[in-house]
């Protein structure tokens, strides 16, 4: 085992570092105690240097297995521009550069070894004739279906302790709920393994969530104070980061498009520009930011509503790494929210994913701190709200929303349930409309009983109730409303129903529209920008090619 100093030492020799963060020098000592560690920490925490540091003490090899195949690259260059020895085996080279290896890895000019799980069979007579000192599993959630980004090539993991018995396992993920986390353990064969739990909380990300309406005027007047801080877009689909990219650089701003479906090069150029401050936005899809090493991210939008918390808290963790200040906003709009559940339905494990995204959707219409949400989401709880998010900043009022719901759910009651919310709506409103003709509503005891709320204001009130359990949309259904357990509650036993005061949402709306109205002004900054684009557009170059932001400003 090596002594403090030298672990040190090769902290700053290799990395470059004077210490270690929170627990990573726990975790490096666990290591060398041979103990199998389980590490969950978040985004930009340090997982690396937890195996990356021990490999280069302990005597033999280490085994990185990484899902990433596009990043393996990028890891071992810039492991060996440290001067760590390094290397990649994937499906991306051929035989010779893989049998070149190999040749290095006997020769034991190898320290550290990434693999990508689908490559570790054919390594397997290689593996047998050299010394191992530690096994390292990077985004171990993928090897539980109870993640959030499950791999099928990852299930075979689990072969490694029964084949290398005495060699410690690292397991690290940025994003394992309880259930997940142990799962991981289990299906790694390490039950015993140390748990390192790092705090998740990122005290300098504010948290944002508005209505999903205008997002671009929106998104332009969230950049006015913001001219040449970088930042990323999550987007649902590949056509969204293309639209938006064109739309923002039309008004001056050196926005790029990132998604799987670009060739290699361009998103190569793009990232590169992005880390090297040349591109100031990527509208990506989530193919975007795993493993991309830039600290000074100062805000993350996300476009469309995400998937799950775990995605989601991962997106947003890739701002402001340097623990300064940094923005984040998700827009929330039930079009998203309907979209995902017709993915959700179609992919595999259907439950889970259903179940993920309704605690997402939870988050987005919370009503109370949504530090504490997503904190507790990862299991750690805080008792303070948190005073950095728009719920904190601004907590909204409530009102006694019983009566509103008992019309509602007995409407649905009355309609056998086989209506979506905009009959439903229909018929607490007294509509004559086709629909409600033909089936007869009219002659429902609750037909036009609520025609004093408007009918956005239902559309609220119900999301609301939704999005407390006491209806819910059966999707499969032509999203009829159905009803729950909760509803009976409501219904026959006396149970109150708080909403929020919709004036609340009303304000929301007016400051959306003088945000837009904002967006309109012209300042000098913009004229400059625009004329940057026109000169880069006559010389056929990009932008950034011809000034820079920063001499802009001057
Ligand atoms: P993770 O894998 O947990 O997302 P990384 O291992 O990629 O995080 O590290 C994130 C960033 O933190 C990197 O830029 C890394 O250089 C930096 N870093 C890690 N450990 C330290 C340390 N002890 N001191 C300073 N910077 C560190
Ligand atoms: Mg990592």
């Amino acid at each position: 085992m090596p002594t403090q100093e030298q672990i040190l030492h090769t902290l700053k020799e290799y990395f470059g570092y004077d210490s270690f963060r929170p627990l990573q020098e726990d975790i490096v000592d666990s290591v060398f105690n041979r103990n199998d560690n389980m590490v969950i920490m978040p985004t930009g925490g340090g997982k690396s240097i937890c195996y990356q540091l021990p490999a280069l003490l302990l005597p033999g090899i280490t085994l990185v297995i990484s899902p990433l195949i596009a990043l393996m690259k990028d890891q071992v260059d810039g492991l060996r521009a440290n001067g760590v020895q390094a290397a990649f085996v994937n499906s991306s080279q051929n035989e010779k550069e893989q049998q070149e290896i190999y040749q290095q890895i006997l020769d034991k000019d190898i320290k550290l070894l990434y693999v990508a799980p689908e490559s570790l069979s054919f390594l397997d007579v290689m593996l047998s004739q050299i010394e191992i000192s530690l096994i390292a599993i990077d985004e171990a959630h993928c090897i539980s279906a109870w993640g959030h980004d499950f791999r099928p090539a990852y299930t075979q993991l689990g072969y490694l302790k029964n084949r290398f018995p005495d060699t410690p396992i690292i397991a690290l993920t940025a994003t394992a709920d309880k259930a997940t986390r142990r799962d991981i353990c289990e299906q790694l064969n390490i039950p015993n393994a140390k748990q390192f739990l790092a705090s998740f909380d990122r005290k300098n990300l504010s948290l944002e969530v508005r209505p999903g309406n205008k997002r671009i005027e929106q998104i332009i007047n969230f950049l006015k104070d913001k001219p040449n801080d970088a930042g990323i877009i999550y987007c649902l689909s590949r056509k969204t980061t293309e639209m938006l990219a064109e739309k923002l650089q039309v008004q001056g701003f050196i926005a790029e498009a990132y998604h799987a479906g670009i060739n290699h090069e361009k998103r190569a150029e793009v990232q590169e520009g992005f880390i090297n401050d040349n591109v100031q936005i990527v509208c990506a899809t989530i193919a975007f930011g795993m493993g991309i090493d830039k600290s000074n991210v100062r805000w993350v939008i996300h476009y469309n509503l995400p998937k799950n918390i775990e995605g989601y808290y991962q997106e947003i963790g890739r701002a402001g790494r340097d623990g300064l200040p940094s923005s984040t906003l998700l827009f929330h709009s039930y079009a998203d929210v309907v979209q995902l559940q017709k993915f959700a339905t179609t992919s595999g494990n259907q439950e889970v994913q259903m179940a993920k995204l309704d605690r997402m959707k939870q988050y987005a219409d919370s009503l109370s701190c949504r530090r504490k949400i997503l904190l507790s989401y990862f299991g750690e709880l805080i008792e303070e709200d948190c005073g950095n998010c728009d719920v904190c900043k601004n907590p909204p009022s409530f009102i006694d929303g019983t009566i509103i719901a008992q019309k509602a759910l007995s409407t649905v009651v009355r309609i056998k349930e086989e209506e979506p919310i905009g009959t439903v709506i229909d018929v607490l409103r007294g509509a004559q409309n086709a629909v409600v003709l033909d089936k007869g509503y009219q002659n429902l005891k609750t037909y036009g009983i609520a025609n004093d709320i408007s009918w956005k204001d239902w559309q609220q009130y119900i999301i609301q109730l939704i999005n407390q359990g006491y209806l819910e949309i059966a999707f499969h259904l032509n999203n009829k409303l159905k009803l729950t357990s909760l509803s009976k509650k409501v219904l026959f036993e006396g149970e109150k129903v708080s909403l929020a005061n919709l004036a609340e949402f009303d304000k929301l709306k007016e400051t959306a529209a003088e945000q837009v109205k904002k967006v309109t002004a012209n300042t000098l900054f913009d004229k400059l920008r625009a004329l940057r684009l026109e000169l880069a557009k006559e010389a056929g170059i990009p932008a950034y090619q011809i000034f820079n932001d920063a001499s802009l400003k001057e």
